[in-house]
């Protein structure tokens, strides 16, 4: 068991980094604000399920990189891909044969994408989706939930007002009050407010834009019926139906959560989005983003129709070929339920050590993702989740880095299972957790 109270290098780090780096890090996510701050731990090298600190610490890793990591650090399917795509050339500016592969196992992995379009990250697909929906429908307004991130283009970072029904206001300085109004944020699983702002704004909405599979304040299943409430509801009146499928493509099975059917899931493949934005697992730890969906809707994109959108780096083929790679192992048998079967080990043990301890615990689990919300209440929306002890979080968080469990810092995100770990290293993450959940019931 590995003891780690002093980073004496990655301290260092982070002062230096500070005097170059605006806040030390490249994505806000990354500091510890929201765990009481100080130094993040600077990371050297990533092998499987595991991270080497700076200072020499090894630490089993949770966070997988907010996602992309699901085959472990370093997989040598994927490391190979980008050897072999390095060696070729990184970029053209040329259309190359491996995006058509790409793009048609996509395609077969989720059928509602009739046309795909390549870009460089999450981001960049949502905000083009909502370019795209606009362009078709002819109108200006989105739609969205609370608390779910679809990246941070200005449409996006737009909270709700104080009322369930009431236009956006900017989420982040240097986004127009009269963008935010063209924004309207509802609750999560909650079909009355979304009447409610359709039936006010409906004729004005472009979009209904969704994380089908909430993974952003925790992993949050959509109640039976939501999905098919909304899409339902946004046809007729005539909005399109936008899924961010960002985090929850490729992460339950082979395909997205609007092709999650059975296995004890609710049947999301009866519901079609109009147009799907993908990213993260997809690029196999390099940047990409795609988007896609209805081939009426995609042919107004440049250059069949009159919605710009383009990339220098878009398609790159280091990319794409790292992204085949990690497609074509988790289509290998037994990728999935090995996930699930470790996440399901791991929630019960995190169940077992905090009732034990007296913590209370609200453990969501979607197959090889859940989250911990230090909570008794169950989480199905945003203000559940907001509701959750933070203080308790952060206690948490140090005490599992102290003991070589790496999770990101903050009470809202989840935990990724990566096909490179073992049950051991989910048996010493329980132990740790078990040692945490001590300390703090005596605290
Ligand atoms: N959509 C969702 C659901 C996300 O979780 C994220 C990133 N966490 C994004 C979009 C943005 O992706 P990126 O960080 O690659 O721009």
């Amino acid at each position: 068991m590995s003891d780690i109270r002093h980073r004496p290098r990655s301290e260092q780090l982070y002062e230096e980094a500070q005097r170059h780096i605006v806040g030390g890090v490249n994505s806000p996510s990354r500091s510890f604000k929201a765990v009481g701050g100080g130094a993040p731990v600077f990371m050297a090298r990533g092998q499987g399920a595991y991270f080497w600190d700076v200072d020499g610490n090894r630490y089993i890793d949770y966070l997988a990189a907010y996602g992309p990591i699901i085959l472990g650090h370093a997989h040598p399917h994927v490391t190979e891909a980008i050897c072999k795509a390095a060696a070729d050339g990184t970029l053209y500016g040329t259309p190359t044969a491996h995006e058509n592969v790409f793009a048609s196992m996509l395609k077969e992995a989720i059928p509602s994408l009739d046309k795909v379009r390549f870009v460089n990250s999450g981001t960049e697909a949502v905000m083009t989706t909502i370019r795209v929906a606009r362009a078709y429908t002819g109108r200006d307004k989105i739609i969205k939930f609370a608390g779910c991130y679809h990246g941070h283009s200005d449409l996006v970072l737009v909270a709700a007002g104080s009322g369930p029904s009431t236009l956006g206001i900017p989420d982040s300085a240097g986004i127009p009050v009269s963008i935010a109004h063209e924004v309207i944020t509802v609750p999560f699983n909650d079909l009355a407010a979304l009447e409610l702002a359709l039936d006010r704004w409906g004729s004005e909405t472009a979009a209904v834009m969704v994380e089908p599979i909430v993974g952003n304040f925790g992993m949050v299943m959509p109640e039976p019926g939501f999905l098919e409430g909304l899409c339902r509801m946004a046809r007729a009146h005539g909005a399109l139906v936008i899924y961010d499928e960002v985090i929850t493509g490729f992460r339950f099975h082979f395909g997205a959560a609007q092709t999650f059917a059975g296995g004890g899931f609710p049947d999301f493949a009866a519901i079609e989005p109009d147009l799907t934005a993908l990213g993260k697992i997809i690029g196999g730890g390099l940047p990409i983003g795609a988007y896609g969906g209805r081939r009426d809707i995609m042919e107004r994109v440049a250059p069949l129709g009159p919605a710009y959108q383009a990339g220098t780096m878009a398609g790159n083929p280091a990319s794409i070929r790292a992204g085949i790679a990690c497609l074509k192992t988790l289509r290998q048998p037994g990728v999935y339920a090995k996930l699930d079967a470790l996440a399901s080990r791991l929630e019960a043990g995190l169940a077992e050590g905090a009732r034990r301890h007296g913590v209370p615990l609200t453990i969501n689990r979607i197959g090889g993702a859940l989250s911990t919300h230090f909570c008794d209440h169950p989480i199905r929306s945003y203000e559940d989740a907001q509701r959750a002890d933070g203080d308790r979080f952060a206690r948490f968080f140090r005490l599992m880095l102290e003991q070589g469990i790496c999770l990101a810092p903050s009470k809202y995100e989840a935990w990724f299972l990566t096909i490179a770990h073992t049950e051991a290293d989910v048996d010493e993450t329980i132990a740790a957790a078990d040692r945490a959940f001590a300390a703090m019931a005596q605290a």
